[in-house]
């Protein structure tokens, strides 16, 4: 069955009041690739109803040209979404989701501040922020979100134990390229030979070489390197190849 497009904050409160079954939510910015899928596939295994939502939050680019640049393939995403058994879309509209203009925000101000949040100023002010009011409005019992952004994941249950929030939120592994290059929607931005290339990244990052080597060896192959830092039991890479920023992480 074709899913239900919901576009605005009301209507989407509306159908949430009525439902009664266990509700899975994906939140993600559309382009959905196998990664995604696989969210979606658990997410409709352990709960009753599923809702994705597909909404690029401009909040959280420091970039405008990244924002601007955001792949939209939304057509075959209501195709994949259908396919997968997704009961509701919400895909809200920027006034929508800030009636406040932004004046309102959710801050973390440790974790935050260091791999990405060092080199994209703001960045995870705005996922906390967007995944808050998209949590506020669907209410989902359970959330998945992918081990392939750790951090991001990371801040979000902290948020929501620091703010005592009912949904349980379920990690996904990372899916990756038969090359071994994780899934990723800027992925689509990459020519086929620089996303040959772009393997290197878990090439590497699986390889037993130190965080330094690996960086030395990307910066030598052309990437511009954010990072490459071991963190607790994890090894975090961030890179650009061709003006696309890639990154990935493994369990050490
Ligand atoms: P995005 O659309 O990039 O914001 O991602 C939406 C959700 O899908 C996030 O929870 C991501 O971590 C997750 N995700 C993206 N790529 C992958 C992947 N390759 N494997 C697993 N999860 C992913």
């Amino acid at each position: 069955m074709k899913p239900k497009v919901i576009r605005t904050v009301k209507q989407m409160k509306e159908w949430r009041t009525h439902q009664h079954e266990s509700i899975g939510f994906v939140p993600t910015m559309g382009a959905l690739h196998l990664g995604h899928a696989q969210l979606l596939k658990q997410c409709r295994q352990e709960n009753e109803l599923s809702v994705l939502s597909i909404y690029v939050n401009k909040t959280q680019f420091n970039q405008s040209s990244d924002f601007e640049n955001y792949p939209n393939t939304w057509v075959t995403d209501l195709e994949i979404a259908e396919s997968l058994g997704v009961n509701v879309v919400f895909a809200p509209t920027n006034e929508e989701m800030y009636p406040d203009q932004y004046r309102y925000k959710i801050t973390e101000n440790e974790f935050s501040t260091e791999l990405c949040g060092a080199h994209r100023p703001g960045h995870f002010d705005g996922v906390l922020t967007v995944v808050m009011k998209l949590f506020n409005i669907i209410n989902p019992r359970k959330a998945y979100f992918g081990e392939k952004d750790y951090q991001q994941l990371s801040l979000i249950q902290g948020m929501v134990k620091a703010y005592f929030m009912d949904v349980e939120i379920v990690p996904v592994p990372t899916i990756r390229e038969q090359s071994g290059l994780a899934m990723s929607s800027r992925n689509l931005r990459l020519s086929a030979e620089n996303k040959q290339r772009a393997s290197m990244i878990y090439q590497k990052l699986s390889s037993g070489l130190s965080a330094q080597q690996i960086e030395q060896e990307l910066r030598e192959a052309g990437f511009s390197v954010d990072y490459v830092v071991d963190k607790g039991l994890r090894r975090f890479v961030a890179a650009s190849i061709d003006g696309v920023r890639l990154i990935d992480n493994i369990a050490l």
